[in-house]
């Protein structure tokens, strides 16, 4: 008889990245709560690096249990064989392997060159790692120190707002603690100036909140939905209170915090007042203010920072705001991308943090937070979070390392992309999936443009997006080639769907680094 899933975290670092057991236990049971799976214990392998003894086990008791959640794909044995020989047993038994932190499952032969490929990347970016080019008038904006590598873009660009941008700001990993973020020049702040002026949020869909998919297979949700629900359940939150909603654009996320606790009062803050007239329509809604939480009166039992702190160049310091708005016992909600599972994300001109699940703890820590909940399968390519402030001193648990954490693979992927993308395409009309922050990307890339955008959103269709029509998949001609502009292991999956329901035209997926003809 199996029994469910055994959990398996480390106490040791894991690419160079420790993280508490509590926060690694967490992200495991998240996943598997999200996935419907049947929890066991976490088994914690011991300290010393090289072994693996606790996994062996694990391993070796896939005959009584359905399978083994690790916190992280890089906890398997560095060693191509040791894996090949896990995946094996796996597959004869019928069971499963999960991996929280990516949000990946192995239950077939032909995931295993998906998971190989993640490993060929990861020991690539990692031989890649240069601790040159210093520049002493950089430091973190968490740990203070320099940075560890600086790298000239290269490539065009998107806003958050989605509109092609001419450049891209220099990307810094961080010595200390390895956040990954862009330089703020004299010119970045000119850019953002009038990124921010004209900010239309969600403008290609009229200003209908953008739906995501949790997984490949499931419905299209509103992600504020998603997120209130998140707060819902990890908080417990009363019937009454106050929610303060900074970035709040136009209203998406009061909409939904008000259909669920009509009896909170709400108020929210944006720098643009362009949503205002929105927001004060929203049952619940107190108030509009224009600028940042330091700006909004009184005090809140929730704050909430939906796609805000990545466009925020002092977050230590926007954090402290956001600490001195709370109630004694209140909480803040984070939303932010991942770059790891979505290194489109750095194409995005006025992001200028970008953070993974070490480095946004870092960061939260160093403001005086304790992390309550995390999830990185709420909202696929996107980190949620919920946090409280932590009693009495901040805990003194974080090393300093530098923690390449993927940032490396993401940055080396766009690049090669960007040269790839033009010299393939040269002389082959080509379709894109998608009209977001990728599609548009990926379209600057190309000399000749997209000759037909194609997307699932009927929202979509009709008007036409940077000079192309955009239409159905259905309405695809046959033997046209359409490029899935998503992250590789995501384009995958979409694109073997859309083969099977539509299997005139060829459906390519973005290739992983290692696919790319350079
Ligand atoms: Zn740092």
């Amino acid at each position: 008889m199996s029994a469910g899933y055994r959990g398996y975290i480390a106490s040791r670092p894991v690419r160079d990245e420790m993280t508490p057991q509590h926060v690694q236990n967490l992200v495991v049971r998240d996943y598997a709560t999200r996935n419907g799976l049947t929890f066991l214990l976490s088994a914690t392998e011991y300290a010393m690096p090289g072994c693996f003894m606790m996994l062996d086990s694990a391993v070796a008791s896939l005959d009584d249990i359905d399978g083994i959640i690790f916190f992280s794909l890089f906890m398997m044995p560095p060693d191509e064989a040791s894996r090949r020989r896990i995946y094996r047993r796996t597959l004869e038994l019928g069971r499963s392997l999960h991996f929280a932190l990516e949000n990946l499952a192995f239950d077939s032969e032909r995931d295993i060159d998906r998971l190989e490929d993640m490993f060929q990347v990861d020991h690539f970016a990692r031989s890649e790692l240069r601790a040159d080019d210093f520049d002493s008038e950089v430091t973190c904006p968490i740990c203070g120190r320099l940075p560890a590598s600086e790298t000239p873009v290269g490539f065009s660009g998107v806003t958050s707002d989605v509109k092609p941008w001419p450049r891209v700001s220099n990307l810094l990993v961080c010595s200390g603690c390895g956040l990954l973020h862009k330089r703020t020049t004299a010119e970045w702040f000119q850019d953002i100036d009038v990124i921010y002026r004209d900010y239309e949020a969600y403008h290609q869909g009229q200003g209908a909140e953008q739906s995501v998919r949790q997984e490949e297979a499931s419905e299209l949700s509103p992600r504020s939905a998603l997120l209130v629900r998140f707060a819902k359940d990890a908080l417990a939150l009363p019937s009454s209170g106050r929610l303060l909603d900074v970035g709040c654009g136009n209203g998406a996320l009061l909409r939904s915090f008000a259909a669920e606790f009509p009896s909170w009062e709400l108020i929210g803050v944006d720098r643009s007042e362009s949503g205002a007239d929105a927001v004060r329509t929203i049952p619940g809604v107190e108030r509009f203010v224009v600028g940042g939480p330091a700006d909004a009166p009184g005090h809140y039992d929730l704050v909430s920072l939906v796609h805000v702190l990545e466009h925020v160049p002092e977050p230590l310091v926007f954090l402290s705001e956001v600490a001195a708005k709370l109630n004694p016992g209140g909480a803040v909600l984070i939303d932010a991308p991942s770059f790891a599972t979505n290194p489109f994300d750095l194409a995005v001109v006025d992001h200028v943090m970008h953070f993974s699940l070490a480095t946004l703890r870092e960061l939260t820590r160093q403001a005086g937070y304790a992390l309550r909940a995390y999830s990185s399968s709420l909202i696929r390519k996107e980190h949620a979070a919920l946090l409280t402030l932590a009693d009495g001193t901040a805990s003194t648990d974080s090393r300093a390392s530098i923690a390449p954490d993927g940032a490396t693979a993401a940055i080396s992927l766009l690049q090669g992309l960007a040269t790839w993308l033009p010299r393939h395409f040269a002389a082959q009309q080509v379709g894109i999936l998608g009209t977001g922050i990728a599609a548009t990307w990926v379209c600057e890339q190309l000399p000749n443009g997209a000759a037909f955008f194609v997307d699932e959103d009927p929202h979509r269709f009709g008007k036409p997006y940077m000079g192309a029509p955009v239409i159905a998949p259905a309405d695809v001609p046959d033997d046209l080639t359409v490029f899935v502009a998503q992250p590789p292991v995501m384009a995958r999956e979409i694109a073997e769907r859309l083969a099977k329901e539509f299997p005139g035209p060829s459906w390519m997926a973005c290739p992983s680094f290692h696919e790319l003809e350079l």
